[in-house]
């Protein structure tokens, strides 16, 4: 019998998340984000829940191949454009869409042969200082792309550095140099991510853009946990990392658990060790330590780690379900058989990151099932 751990792909809840992130900007486009192998729920995976979406917004021409093989044939965007003019050859041949956000891209573009004018989106640099033309520079490009033969419709672009931030001032600050830059320039517009989309979806209006793109909510994970959860945002988990109690040790008091000992069971108690680890995605800072532990279902009932994270096994508490034993169910986060959730966030909240970096680093080898619908 291979290792009971495995990772579970919820198709309803996929769709359901789609559905969300449809509603929450009246009107707009949207494009599925499966950038990270779909944040690592596998693209192949999610694609039969999130193929009502308008788009496929990814970052390689191999994953632009997969959706392709997959049988899509609408709107497929790279959300970093081209990495080398040859790129370009591939964007004519599979109809793909792509970010224009420095001048070489301008130049490989004019120099390229094609018979079918490429839709291109145009990347403003509104603050986050990574990508994309600055304010000054903007219209001096759009102008260079409308030039261009090999360029079609030009989409006015930007991603917020802030959409999740408390503050309302950076947002805004960006939203103003979007409006500067892009004045009386035709097109359509796209601005918003997960955390835009959910929380100034309904109030930008139609500043919220024509397209809009969602990635993290897609996959049933809070854009700005913790000032919102998932189910604030009635999100569905997408993916369940589940696994089983491999072991029983009753504990005398006094006794320690795992490396460094760095949990003591102040009283007689029973621990449930699970297989599951830092070698299967499972953060290994996860605290475990006396005064905190990290939630963890067993049986649908929430108890918490205890002792350190090794890179194979996990040990949890299991005071609150004292019929547990070996082969009982654990969700190390997402739903539980009997319908209980425990949020990516929570784990991610505990471990000191993000529910984006727990998805994406579920292991290979880590088995993917895909479930409902
Ligand atoms: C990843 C990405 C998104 C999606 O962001 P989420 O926070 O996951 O919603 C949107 N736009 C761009 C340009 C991205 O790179």
């Amino acid at each position: 019998m291979p290792r009971p751990i495995e990772a579970l792909v919820h198709l309803d809840a996929l769709a359901a998340n789609l559905a969300a992130a449809r509603s929450a900007v009246a009107g707009a486009k949207v494009w599925a984000v499966v950038k990270a192998d779909a944040y690592g729920h596998g693209i192949g995976n999610v694609y039969p829940a999130l193929k009502g979406a308008d788009g496929f917004a990814l970052l390689d021409i191999g994953d632009a191949e997969l959706v392709r093989d997959l049988g899509w044939r609408g709107p497929i965007l790279l959300l970093e454009g081209c990495f080398e003019p040859r790129d370009l050859d591939t964007c004519s041949r599979l109809h793909l869409w792509h970010t224009v956000h420095q001048p070489a891209q301008i130049d490989w573009l004019a120099a390229h042969k094609t018979e079918r004018p490429h839709r291109v989106f145009l990347k403003l640099n509104s603050g986050m200082n990574r990508l994309g033309f600055g304010v000054d520079a903007y219209r001096a490009a759009w102008l260079r792309l409308d030039a261009l033969p090999q360029v079609g419709e030009i989409t006015l672009m930007t991603h917020l550095a802030n959409a999740d931030a408390s503050d309302a001032a950076s947002l805004d600050a960006a939203l103003a140099a979007f409006a500067a830059a892009t004045a009386e320039l035709p097109g359509e517009r796209s601005i918003c991510n997960s955390a835009a989309t959910l929380r100034f979806g309904a109030s930008l209006g139609a500043g919220a853009g024509d397209w809009v793109r969602p990635g993290i909510m897609l996959y049933g994970s809070s854009p700005d946990h913790p000032r919102h959860s998932a189910a604030d945002w009635q999100l569905q988990p997408a993916m369940t990392l589940k696994s089983e109690l491999i072991a029983v040790q009753a504990l005398a008091a006094g006794a320690s658990v795992g490396y460094g000992s760095s949990y003591t069971a102040g009283r007689a108690m029973r621990i449930g060790v699970v297989a599951c680890g830092y070698a299967d995605g499972y953060p290994r800072v996860a605290p475990g330590s006396n005064e905190n532990g990290t939630p963890v279902l067993v049986d649908g009932v929430r108890t918490r780690t205890v002792g350190r994270v090794s890179m194979d096994m996990i040990t949890v508490d299991l005071t609150p379900v004292p019929d547990a034993r070996i082969g009982s169910d654990v969700v190390l986060w997402g739903r539980a058989a009997g319908g209980a959730v425990l949020s990516v966030d929570e784990i991610a909240h505990a471990a000191g990151t993000v529910g984006y970096e727990l998805m994406c680093a579920r292991a290979p080898r880590v088995p993917v099932r895909v479930v409902g619908g």
